[in-house]
């Protein structure tokens, strides 16, 4: 992580370039998250995206392995960055000098957690807005439990996740079963 990333500037206007970051545990990431990054970046200068590493969760990626996969699916999207992050988000946030949060919504059942969660950060980081991002209808449903859960069993993920992190996902689950 650059714990030095200074304010940018636009070459011609002066003016501070809009930073956005999408923080989340992409395990693995889909192709709803994909969906966000994608429209969440052409509303930024620039995106970061922050993958958390959870002391509480036990993911079946590695934070390591997540920002790579996440490298991998976004190579073409040149204004996103994707960095790991420990810790409090609105931390993450000052370090980044971002200027606001983008998160996804899918259900009501998210709505209810992202709104405390985004008043929360808001009160401890006022100069922070979170930004929320509607899904789009074919992957309302998508997660990354329910790819989990598909490729735990061999059942065909490509139509959750992008094709080139297929082979990735399968084989984290043959090396388990391997183990
Ligand atoms: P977290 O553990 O922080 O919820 P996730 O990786 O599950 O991390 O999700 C990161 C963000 O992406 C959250 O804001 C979540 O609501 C959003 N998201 C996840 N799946 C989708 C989807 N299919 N469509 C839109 N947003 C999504």
């Amino acid at each position: 992580m650059n714990m030095f990333s200074s304010v940018k500037k636009d070459e011609k206007t002066g003016q501070k370039r809009k930073k956005g970051i999408y923080p989340g545990s992409f395990d693995p990431v889909t192709l709803g998250h994909l969906d966000i990054i994608k429209r969440a970046s052409k509303l930024s200068d620039e995106l970061v995206i922050g993958v958390l590493k959870n002391s509480s969760k036990k993911p079946l990626f590695s934070v390591e392995e997540r920002v790579a996969l996440l490298k991998k699916v976004t190579g073409d999207i040149p204004n996103v960055r994707i960095e790991p992050f420990y810790g409090l988000l609105v931390d993450f946030a000052r370090i980044e000098k971002a200027d606001f949060i983008v998160r996804g919504l899918r259900a009501v059942t998210d709505f209810e957690y992202e709104i405390q969660i985004a008043q929360t950060n808001h009160k401890m980081c006022p100069e922070v807005d979170t930004v929320f991002f509607t899904t789009s209808v074919e992957y309302s449903f998508v997660s990354s439990s329910l790819v989990r859960e598909i490729a735990s069993y061999g059942g065909d993920i490509s139509a959750f996740v992008p094709k080139c992190i297929m082979k990735d996902i399968y084989e984290k689950y043959n090396k388990r079963t391997e183990e």
